[in-house]
């Protein structure tokens, strides 16, 4: 399993990934109806082979700031997840020394992460910075309001999640959020999903989170939705504003599922987008 950390520097900032673990599934379910034929021209696999997706986090150093982009698992996804915390105290990052949570968005892979299994702080000192949209549909619901059993489930665990920060935890729109940090709202995975942006000099990165799952199919088809979208189509808007932004504008990527490190440059393709590592 990939571990240990690669980094790469923007600005006054340096950028390290770090390993959740791999989660473990098949494209007849993280993609179901997708063309078969295709899937198989495109990435060798059949639609009930193994795939391994990456999940990742970023750590965000720099100006005093020491801030991690999203949380991992914790104990919740089985035990080839739930890496992040003893990878980052490996790297000599304790995790009372984190100061921020940046959260992509509130999902299990994500934000579960964010307590241990006894549902205290993985990160007692860090404020959690987290869309207001985001918050509002996952946190603030009715649970009567759950479209469905899996998203009732992970809007309770998303509330026991968020409790031990309640008092340090802002919401936030588009913008600056911290020195040269900045939010930018793509819906659609889910309603206040969100890409943060480090900046600094020319060079700008962006840690884009679940802009894409399987990049084996979504970068040649950014129409591919993912199971777990919220709202697919508007999702598949949110991917090709994103990779066109960032193919357009020269911006470095980070992805949560984008095998690890996760650091890429999107560039246009014949069809489609393909990634270049770092
Ligand atoms: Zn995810």
């Amino acid at each position: 399993m990939a571990q240990g950390n690669q980094s790469i520097i923007i600005g006054d900032y340096i950028i390290t990934a770090f390993s959740d673990g791999l989660f473990q599934t098949t494209i007849d379910v993280t993609a179901p109806g997708v063309d078969k034929e295709m899937t198989q021209s495109l990435s060798g696999k059949t639609l009930t082979d193994p795939v391994f997706l990456a999940v990742n986090a970023f750590l965000v150093e720099g100006r005093g700031i020491r801030a991690l982009v999203d949380a991992g698992t914790s104990d919740t996804m089985g035990p080839a997840l739930g890496k992040l915390p003893e990878n980052l105290i490996a790297a000599g990052k304790p995790l009372d020394s984190i100061t921020h949570v940046l959260l992509t968005h509130i999902h299990p892979d994500h934000s579960n992460g964010l307590i241990d299994g006894a549902g205290n702080a993985y990160f007692p000192k860090a404020d959690v910075l987290v869309q207001d949209e985001e918050y509002r549909f996952w946190i603030e619901r009715d649970l009567s309001q759950a479209a469905h059993e899996r998203q009732r489930g992970n809007m309770v665990r998303a509330r026991a999640s968020v409790a031990p920060y309640a008092a340090r935890t802002t919401r936030i729109g588009d913008g600056e959020i911290l020195p040269g940090i900045f939010a930018q709202k793509s819906p659609g995975h889910t309603p206040g999903h969100t890409a943060w942006t480090v900046t600094g000099g020319k060079d700008s990165l962006m840690i884009w989170g679940d802009t894409i799952h399987m990049a084996f199919l979504q970068l040649q088809h950014p129409e591919i939705a993912f199971i777990f979208d919220v709202d697919p189509e508007l999702a598949v808007k949110s991917r090709l504003r994103l990779l066109d932004q960032t193919s357009a504008d020269g911006i470095r990527i980070a992805g949560m599922h984008l095998d690890f490190p996760g650091f890429g440059i999107v560039r246009r393709a014949k069809t489609g987008y393909v990634i270049a590592a770092e």
